[in-house]
């Protein structure tokens, strides 16, 4: 077990640590008892990281050159892989996911995010355009520059801390602008861990600055201050609406990567095994708190009692308990307000006369956690609407590749989707049909660097990941030289 007292606790500002003036304490949701407590950044906090951020870009990390940018990122890959034990660990003790998922998961995908932009640090090239001349006269020679936007901020959420800020500081360090991490409340210890591991790596002083603390105070300071030119936020729909009107202060670039109510498919030619292991997976993994999470499993109505049989068998053989066990399969809940959260829509179901397969309570252990749940319904019940952020499953039944469509979109949101099928057209054609961001096909949310994320409707806007990534942390400029 790791000793998290050996941590530092404080706000990393300008490659140095210091106190706030504030502190607040943070659970370990396994056990409802005390974890940590941590240095809660004001708004003088904010206004000293965004001056040390602003003086590394325009200073030493500005100055660094492309390719030792690169060898830096590639540096942190390694020191998160050394210790990947031990950041997988932290971010279990804060949020409670078993630790070999972070292990086999969470962690690698982080590493992956800074290798796959570390590669991408001296390949930023603008473009040279073909124009008609200067207004149908003398030739001109054009072109695009590809500019750091400056100053930027990661707001992230709880869930999977190191894995979603990859997806933001990689590429916006490979672009060459500096950042300031704003963790959430629920889930530093991982993000602080990293801080020291960015100080061992050789990153100039204020390049990356941490910021812990409340998304009231620290997270709504920085979506406001003139001097961010750029805030990526994952997290709720909700704080996304807040933080796109706060941006109109200095028309920041926004990415919003918000909430899902992600259908899972399975066609009557589908490989049901596979289609209800990959369910089961889209439902259980850490805990349901994905935005990805599959939810609604929507299914040809000839295959429906297979599909409700083996899910029910994996909801069944999930293992609750301490994420340290090898032997658990599902932790506990972030915190009581989500545990609670996801045990009203079941009791609000269980009211309304619903049919549960499996699961719908929660157990009598000292965390806050929630039974494994599969219910059978139809796509207007509230629990079908919205979203729980657990591990709770609708099965629906349908009848037609129309009626399926229909259903995926009657949704507010469209993060992503996944489709079963052993029909090679009917995957392409169901896909360009599903408003969604991401489509995976015969596997659920197949996430990779080198493949864009982000969603539509009340998903949010923008993308990461990708090359798009290194298009939403740069600046186009149009130079035009009249020869
Ligand atoms: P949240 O919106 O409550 O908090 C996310 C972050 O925003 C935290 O760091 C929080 O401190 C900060 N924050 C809160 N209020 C703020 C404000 N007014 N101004 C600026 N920052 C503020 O979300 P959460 O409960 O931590 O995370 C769960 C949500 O995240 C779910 O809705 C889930 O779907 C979503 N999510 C989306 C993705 C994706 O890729 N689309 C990935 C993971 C999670």
């Amino acid at each position: 077990m790791i000793d998290i007292s050996e941590l530092h606790a404080g706000l990393f500002i300008g490659g140095t640590w210091r106190d706030a003036e504030q502190t607040f304490t943070t659970m370990n949701p396994a056990t409802a008892e005390p974890l940590a407590q941590l240095s809660s950044a004001d708004v003088d906090d904010v206004e000293d990281a965004v001056a040390a951020a602003a003086a590394a870009f325009h200073g030493a990390w500005g100055a660094t050159p492309p390719s030792a940018k690169g060898v830096l990122l590639h540096r942190l890959a390694d020191l998160v892989e050394r210790d990947c034990e031990q950041l997988a660990a932290l971010e279990s003790l804060d949020m409670g996911r078993p630790v070999g998922q972070g292990i086999a998961m969470m962690i690698p995908n982080f590493a992956a995010s800074l290798r796959y932009y570390a590669g991408w640090a001296d390949k930023i090239n603008g473009e040279l355009v073909s124009t008609d001349g200067y207004f149908g006269g003398p030739p001109m020679h054009a072109y695009i520059r590809r500019e750091p936007l400056g100053v930027v901020a990661a707001i992230v959420p709880w869930n999977a801390p190191l894995m979603i800020l990859g997806w933001k500081l990689a590429p916006a360090l490979a672009c060459g602008n500096t950042v300031i991490v704003k963790p959430a409340e629920d889930a530093s210890l991982s993000i602080l861990r990293l801080a020291e591991l960015i100080d061992e790596a050789g990153f100039p002083p204020g390049t990356v600055n941490i910021l812990p603390g409340t998304g009231k105070v620290a997270g709504e300071a920085l979506s406001l201050h003139p001097g961010v030119k750029k805030i990526s936020f994952t997290g709720s729909t909700e704080v996304g609406r807040a933080i796109l009107r706060n941006s109109a202060v200095n028309f920041k670039r926004t990415a919003l990567e918000l909430g899902g109510k992600a259908p899972q498919i399975v066609f009557d030619d589908a490989d049901v095994a596979a289609a209800v292991q990959g369910c089961a997976m889209g439902l259980f993994t850490n805990q349901g708190e994905v935005c990805a999470a599959g939810t609604r499993i929507l299914v040809h109505r000839s295959v429906v009692n297979d599909v409700m049989d083996g899910l029910r068998d994996a909801a069944l053989a999930q293992v609750l308990g301490d994420p340290f066990d090898p032997a658990t399969t599902m932790g506990p809940l972030v915190n009581a307000r989500q545990r609670d959260h996801v045990a009203s829509y079941l009791d609000d179901f269980a009211t309304r006369g619903g049919r549960f397969v499996a699961g719908g309570g929660v157990p009598e252990l000292p965390g806050f956690f929630v039974e494994p749940t599969v219910v059978a319904g139809t796509n207007d019940m509230r629990i079908a609407r919205e979203e729980l952020f657990g591990p709770v499953g609708v099965i629906i039944p349908f009848d037609s590749d129309d009626e399926a469509v229909a259903m995926a979109n009657d949704n507010e949101y469209g993060l992503s989707a996944t489709v079963w099928t052993s029909d090679v057209s009917r995957a392409h054609l169901i896909s360009s049909r599903i408003d969604a961001g991401a489509i995976g096909v015969n596997g659920w949310s197949p996430l990779s660097p080198q493949l864009p994320w982000g969603g539509v409707k009340a998903s949010g806007i923008g993308r990461e990941l990708g090359y798009e990534g290194i298009l939403s942390y740069t600046e186009p400029k149009t130079v035009a030289v009249v020869l």
